[in-house]
């Protein structure tokens, strides 16, 4: 049994990781601002004697004793992390400057939640871990690319510097269960928007093209990177190859809904990425993974969670 600290544990991606590493047997401290994340999300987990939550912002230090760290607190919705920008570069910066500094004091393991974002509008397609991507310094989405770059320096640097125990996992767009449902992001959109019976909107002509990784596979990924050797820092990209238009997420979605709502088109929002797909053969080769959920099946289990919280009220239409 590990002690394990989670960082961002109250959001999409925590609560389902916090939910593994207890079943696994650990001892978890979950932190979290509560700035996106909800205790909805994790109030399945509060009677278990082994979880422990703690609201606290990871801007400021933070003294404690653990094994591992998995450093996931950022928002990741652009609605979200654009909402207070400069709270958005702090987060992922001083953050990890703070969550470094912790595992550095308690020679703890640490984890990375990076981002396929690192690699901007790519030119290089499928992306590679090894390429540097095209990022815009100073636009709009700058706060969140920017800061989870600087935050990949930190992570090398103390690795580099203070021989750190470190893993720098790439996640490219991630869906499922307890995402926000008015977070702005593509799946929930579609979702909401399918099941309320309003207009779909595609932003640009629904061309560009993202692969959709179901979260229960990405956990897997990060919790067996976790477990890999420590000459083995990554950076790896965690996500699922199989590329998707915008437009034929839309179709499958009404078709899996049944909903009678139209495609409507809106503007494609400033530097949105036009292509993305990981290339995982790291991923394959070093934590022998792939993903194993279609976007069909996780798409089915993402609708019936979204339709569970509308029917409950648990969402406000
Ligand atoms: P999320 O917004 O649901 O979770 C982020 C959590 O961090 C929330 O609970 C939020 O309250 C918390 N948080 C934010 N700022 C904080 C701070 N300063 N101190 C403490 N807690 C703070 O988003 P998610 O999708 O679960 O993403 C988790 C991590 O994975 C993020 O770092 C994100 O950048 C990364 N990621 C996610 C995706 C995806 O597709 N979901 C893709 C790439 C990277
Ligand atoms: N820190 C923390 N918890 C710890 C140890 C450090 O939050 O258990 C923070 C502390 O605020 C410090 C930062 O991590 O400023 C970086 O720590 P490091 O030891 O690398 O640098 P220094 O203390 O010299 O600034
Ligand atoms: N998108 C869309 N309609 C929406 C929300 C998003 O067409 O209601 C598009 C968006 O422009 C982008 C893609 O879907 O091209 C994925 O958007 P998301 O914000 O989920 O993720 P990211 O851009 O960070 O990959």
């Amino acid at each position: 049994m590990k002690k394990i600290l989670v960082t961002g544990g109250a959001g999409f991606l925590g609560s389902h990781l916090c939910e593994r590493l207890l079943a696994a047997g650990h001892d978890l401290l979950c932190v979290d601002n509560f700035f996106t994340g909800t205790k909805t999300n994790i109030a399945h987990l509060m009677n278990n004697p082994r979880f422990e939550l703690m609201r606290h912002d990871i801007t400021f230090p933070l003294y404690v004793e653990v094994d591992e760290i998995y450093n996931l607190a950022c928002p990741a919705s652009p609605i979200h992390y654009q909402f207070d920008p400069v709270q958005t570069t702090k987060t992922s910066v001083h953050g990890a400057i703070n969550m470094l500094g912790l595992a550095k004091r308690v020679k703890a393991k640490i984890l990375q939640a990076s981002t396929s974002e690192v690699y901007g509008d790519p030119e290089v397609h499928p992306q590679t871990e090894n390429y540097w991507g095209r990022v815009n310094p100073v636009g709009p989405r700058s706060c969140y690319d920017e800061g989870k770059r600087c935050a990949e320096t930190l992570f090398f640097d103390y690795w580099r510097q203070h021989h750190l125990r470190i893993k720098v996992v790439r996640i490219f767009n991630t869906y499922g269960p307890r995402m926000l449902p008015h977070d702005g992001r593509v799946v929930s959109n579609f979702v909401m928007q399918a099941l309320t019976g309003e207009d779909i909107t595609i932003y640009g002509e629904g061309n560009q093209t993202r692969s959709f990784c179901y979260v229960d596979d990405l956990i897997e990924a990060m919790i067996r990177v976790m477990a890999t050797p420590d000459d083995f820092t990554g950076p790896i990209n965690i996500g699922n190859p199989t590329e998707f238009t915008i437009r034929q997420l839309a179709e499958e979605v009404i078709s899996l809904t049944g909903s009678k709502s139209r495609l409507i088109f809106k503007p494609l929002p400033v530097d949105d990425p036009k292509q993305r797909q990981p290339d995982i053969s790291l991923a394959k080769k070093t934590i022998d993974w792939s993903p194993s959920v279609e976007l069909k099946s996780g798409l089915e289990k993402t609708i019936s969670y979204f339709r569970a919280q509308l029917q409950s009220g648990a969402i406000a239409q």
